[in-house]
């Protein structure tokens, strides 16, 4: 951990020694999103490939010499990360690509990618002595926060939007949150919060004013590469809200390009929802951002006024890859084909990412002879009402033999 040289802005670029109180750069008003800068010469004499393969952890923190945080702080958390790399052979074969690994961060302590942030936010929050986190969140950040924060002991007061789904708000009450459930959507929810943590002096988890947290999200990408043996695919696909996962796998992929760890840098292919684009629409126009309405039925891509603008877009300009929209049919559609050729069950806005590399594949973006990784960013159980929905209730039949072999008929199950 005592690596760390440094903080630079994103956006002016300036360099801090320390962490600036209130995480942003005081120089830029708005958006001044800091990076953490490493010393990569001392990491590379403790991290290696030879190191790695003897390390016996099976969590994030088998990756600590590239993480913001001490030792004696990761011992409170539940056990984030070491998801499975998964071929998805029926899929290659289905869309006739090469080759397709799924990686399923919906087998997380609380059911999505967000828990390597969050294990994050409750070390750095023991490290500085609060015992309250803070977030907004449209869902899974809030859960994963509330679940590791209890592990460790702290407290937690989370603002949600009025649509966050029903799964993840039951999540919180499990977890003994404090729940401020805003009647508005993301964007109100976040100044809310920004504003009573000001005020009450909480320790911050909004991921992208947090600097630390992209750093917890790299690691899906660091256990991408080492579960591929450092031999990197040609594209990865992730969906996007406010930009900071993605921000992640980029950080992870030019922390192992620095320590000549890869073979080369994959291609970063972005998925949002045509309800709500800001991200694709400022790359295909080639301008800054602009606010987009929060219209889709994937919540955890809903975010309207992403707070990780710049680190996002450069992770797509940086590996020459893309922005794509899909609609919300497809994304449902995306998740029944999923669940049905790999029995991997994802929620709507990890759905996104599968319907966004269909998409891609369609169009030539993405070729039949590259290699592709597909994040599932979050668990289907999560949203099972909207599920329902997309996939069909079954009908109810009479308890009847006949009645039986009628239906069975009706779905093909017997001839
Ligand atoms: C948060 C989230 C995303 C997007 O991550 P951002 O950092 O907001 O871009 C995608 N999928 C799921 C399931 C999420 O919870
Ligand atoms: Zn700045």
């Amino acid at each position: 951990m005592n690596d760390i040289i440094g903080y630079t802005c994103t956006t002016c670029h300036k360099v801090y020694r320390e962490l600036p109180e209130g995480m942003t750069c005081p120089k830029c008003d708005s958006g001044g999103i800091l990076d953490v800068i490493f010393d990569y010469t001392k990491i590379k004499r403790q991290f290696n490939k030879k190191k790695l393969k003897k390390n016996t952890l099976t969590s994030i923190w088998r990756y600590l010499p590239l993480l913001p945080v001490e030792q004696k702080f990761t011992r409170h958390t539940l056990d984030v990360g070491m998801t499975p790399l998964y071929e998805g052979n029926n899929l290659a074969s289905y869309t006739k690509t090469k080759k397709i690994y799924i990686k399923d961060d919906g087998v997380n302590p609380t059911g999505s990618l967000k828990d390597r942030a969050s294990a994050i936010a409750v070390a750095k929050a023991l490290e500085s002595g609060h015992d309250t986190i803070a977030c907004a969140s449209t869902g899974n950040a809030a859960s994963s926060l509330a679940g590791n924060a209890a592990k460790a002991g702290l407290k937690t007061v989370i603002f949600v939007p009025k649509r966050a789904p029903i799964g993840k708000l039951t999540q919180l009450l499990a977890y003994g949150a404090t729940v401020v459930r805003v009647d508005g959507d993301y964007k109100q929810a976040f100044i809310m919060s920004k504003k009573a943590i000001q005020t009450h002096g909480w320790y911050n988890r909004n991921a992208a004013i947090n600097p630390y947290l992209v750093e917890g999200k790299k690691t899906v990408a660091l256990e991408i590469a080492e579960q591929l043996g450092f031999r990197m695919p040609d594209w990865i696909v992730v969906s996007v809200g406010d930009g900071c996962t993605l921000a992640g796998v980029y950080k992870a992929l030019s922390d192992l390009d620095r320590l000549e760890m890869i073979d080369k840098v994959p291609k970063l292919l972005g998925v949002q929802s045509e309800g709500c684009q800001p991200f694709v629409q400022a790359f295909e126009n080639d301008r800054p951002l602009k606010e987009a309405d929060e219209n889709t039925v994937a919540d955890s891509i809903a975010v309207g006024i992403p707070r990780n603008p710049v680190k996002a877009m450069d992770a797509i300009k940086k590996t020459n890859g893309q922005f794509i929209a899909v609609s919300d049919q497809k994304i449902m559609h995306a998740m029944k084909t999923l669940g049905n050729k790999e029995g991997i069950f994802a929620e709507p806005a990890a759905s996104a990412t599968v319907a966004g590399f269909f998409k891609a594949r369609n169009r030539g973006i993405i070729t039949s002879e590259d290699t592709v990784v597909l994040i599932n960013t979050g668990n289907g159980l999560k949203d099972t009402p909207h599920a329902l929905e997309a996939l069909g209730e079954p009908p109810l039949i009479k308890p009847t033999i006949n009645a039986l072999n009628t239906y069975l008929k009706e779905e093909g199950a017997i001839q």
